[in-house]
């Protein structure tokens, strides 16, 4: 549904989007930015951060530094963010400082909580893993009573690829002492914080979609990915996903019911675990653009990225449309050695974030291999 938008939010090329960090999302969207003939300000910590090779103007400061916050808030056009843990303290004083932020507070209040985030996708009638929210050993063991077993202990802020979780098997747990010794070590493990319990789903394969809404109501959605992790990080994600249009259908009708919810400006990613029956069941979303939607850069006409920066600039959002089949594999720490290699491989599109160190699990690059439509 089109919606007026106001034309004063609407940048124009050689205006600056504000991105707060610089790690590899911030450096493609500054190298979209900058295809579309705008530039980026990027707030981060690190001096050294991916995105500082690519960008027009760079901010090196804590996230709760009020100052910086403030000129950074004067400097830009508008302000956008490459990753959900963004303290909600440093959005507020953007907003009281003047700064458009896109996507809004909401989205981001709603993905920094998995509990909220759960009860929000129920109220709008997406399904989920039966969940219950717990602060302390008695409310892990009625999550336990409610959820079953196995099941997964996760905190409700600040995780990501698998951090802050533990599973909570049935094994041995009714031998004598074994119940109370694995609910405290589970406890332990989550460090304490408030968490959710979230009942075990028993998925087929796990997919994501990545879709976009633009200031004015239009949605644009991509295929359907099929994900693999390795140890909680995505390893590999092939489009378009083999799953029945019927699965497709129902993975496109519940992103844009939570673009539609949350008055959403910019790319979203919504992941999904595929039940054997071809039902949905989402297990989280990001409110920013995805390493599931990577693939987009080499195989659709407009990247994730750059659908991303037109959305927050108020223009009009780009073709989604899927050119090519794709099969993007991320490079974790050494895996990245390979370039070389990778270099000369046909069909190959080769991306490293420029990162100094590889550290084991960090993401270094990823590789798309890209052919023939099906
Ligand atoms: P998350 O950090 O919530 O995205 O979880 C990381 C990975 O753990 C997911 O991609 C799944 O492979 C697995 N996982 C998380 N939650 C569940 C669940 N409730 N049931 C089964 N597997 C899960």
């Amino acid at each position: 549904m089109s919606k007026p938008i106001d034309p004063s939010s609407i940048i124009k090329p050689g205006g600056v989007i504000g991105i707060l960090g610089g790690g590899q999302l911030a450096r493609m969207l500054a190298m979209a930015a900058a295809q579309i003939g705008l530039k980026t300000h990027i707030f981060c910590p690190d001096a050294h951060c991916p995105a500082s090779d690519v960008c027009s103007v760079m901010t090196n400061a804590l996230y709760t530094e009020e100052a910086a916050l403030k000129r950074f808030a004067e400097t830009v056009d508008v302000v956008t963010y490459e990753f959900e843990n963004v303290p909600v303290g440093a959005v507020s004083l953007l907003t009281d400082y003047g700064a458009l932020v896109r996507p809004g507070a909401r989205a981001l209040e709603k993905a920094q909580d998995r509990l909220q985030e759960k009860d929000f996708l129920n109220a709008i009638g997406a399904a989920t893993a039966a969940y219950h929210g717990v602060d302390d050993l008695q409310s892990l063991e009625a999550g336990l009573e409610k959820v079953g077993r196995p099941a997964i202990l996760k905190t409700r802020r600040l995780g990501y690829d698998g951090k802050g979780q533990t599973t909570l098997t049935d094994n041995d747990l009714d031998l004598p002492g074994a119940y109370d010794k694995a609910i405290q070590f589970a406890w332990d493990e989550v460090g304490a914080a408030p968490s959710i319990l979230e009942g075990f789903v028993p998925f087929k394969c796990e997919i994501s979609i990545i879709g976009a809404r633009s200031a004015d109501g239009d949605i644009r959605l991509y295929d359907p990915t099929e994900n693999v992790h390795h140890r909680g990080i995505l390893k590999t994600s092939i489009a378009p996903a083999a799953i029945a249009g019927a699965t497709a259908q129902q993975a496109a009708a519940i992103a844009t019911s939570i673009l539609n919810a949350l008055d959403y400006i910019g790319v979203i990613g919504v992941e999904f675990f595929v039940l054997s029956n071809g039902d949905l069941i989402v297990n989280e979303f990001a409110p920013r653009v995805h390493n599931s939607g990577h693939w987009t850069s080499d195989a659709c006409t407009v990247s994730q990225f750059e659908q991303h920066i037109r959305a927050v600039a108020g223009w009009p959002l780009g073709d989604a449309a899927r050119h090519s089949d794709a099969v993007m594999e991320n490079l974790i720490g050494e895996e990245a050695n390979t370039w070389k290699l990778l270099a000369a491989e046909p069909g190959a599109c080769l991306h490293l974030y420029g990162k100094r160190e590889a550290r084991p699990g960090r993401k270094m690059g990823h590789v798309t291999r890209v052919t023939e439509k099906t």
